[in-house]
């Protein structure tokens, strides 16, 4: 069974000790719940204060954006290596917010992509439609060409370290949320997707990857997610956790998301 990953997302909010004392929290939870991967992604000024204060715990940390060079002049950019250097894990690519407001395309994202394993970090990538593009009936064609366009020639063992973050834009931050059937549905069409590109082949010699992408990758779900809502979403088959925006602010909301994914998933 894949892990569940459940990961907050704080974007540009808490101050140093709100976030030291929101990421003390989620280590003591991650700590207890062993069945679930938990996660933080503060902003990038307060990783260093976070990351001393849960380590040694189970709390894995990220970075919510990073550029494709690893230096050079890219003035208010964060570096891959910096992040790797801090002590992060994981790091957020492709985020709506960051498409939209920051103009990211497809392209720029497969690049951050291609360069996040040369930096020994996983990319958590976030794919999903608007709700113009819902109500056209294109969210498939629109995640697909997400998927395919980002990951279409990384090698198997890379993929296989990746988590894909399935947001539907029009569910970031509104209070309205995939159904769990309909997220079920973009979740699992993801997975026949990871199939198409990775088919079962034999692995190439030197491939470090024990299993195909479509089975080891987690896809997590992303759109207003509550405590109250997020068992119910867990307990569909191909959705394998959570990023969490505004729920994961909360110290006792974000630890009740973790106790109910891992109830839900019977750990
Ligand atoms: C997000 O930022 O990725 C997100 C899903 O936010 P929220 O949970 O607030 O909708």
């Amino acid at each position: 069974m894949r892990k569940p990953f459940v990961c907050g997302n704080w974007k540009m909010n808490t101050d140093r000790k709100g976030a030291v004392a929101l990421a003390q929290g989620a280590a003591k939870t991650a700590g207890e719940v062993r069945g679930v991967e938990v996660g933080v992604c503060p902003p990038a000024c307060y990783l260093e204060a976070v990351l001393g204060a849960v380590k040694g715990s189970a709390l894995v940390v990220g970075g919510q954006n990073m550029h494709f060079e690893a230096s050079g002049a890219f003035t208010g950019e964060v570096a891959g290596p910096m992040l790797k250097e801090l002590g992060c894990q994981y790091v957020i690519l492709g985020h709506s917010e960051r498409r939209r407001e920051f103009c990211e395309s497809d392209e720029l994202i497969a690049k951050k992509l291609r360069a996040v394993f040369t930096f020994s970090l996983r990319p958590i990538l976030c794919v999903g439609e608007t709700l113009k593009e819902r109500e056209a009936n294109q969210t498939m064609a629109v995640v697909k060409r997400q998927v395919i366009s980002v990951l279409k020639d990384l090698p198997v063992d890379h993929a296989c370290q990746a988590v894909i973050a399935y947001e539907p834009v029009w569910a970031i931050g509104t209070g309205r949320r995939a159904l769990p059937h309909d997220a079920q549905e973009v979740h699992a069409f993801i997975r026949g997707l990871l199939r198409e590109i990775y088919p079962i082949l034999p692995p190439p010699k030197d491939c470090l990857a024990t299993s195909t992408p479509a089975e080891s990758v987690r896809i997590i779900y992303g759109g207003s997610v509550t405590p109250d809502t997020v068992y119910e979403q867990m307990l569909q088959p191909d959705i394998d956790g959570s990023l969490v925006g505004g729920a994961s602010l909360k110290a006792d909301g974000f630890s009740k998301i973790i106790t109910e994914s891992a109830r839900a998933k019977g750990l």
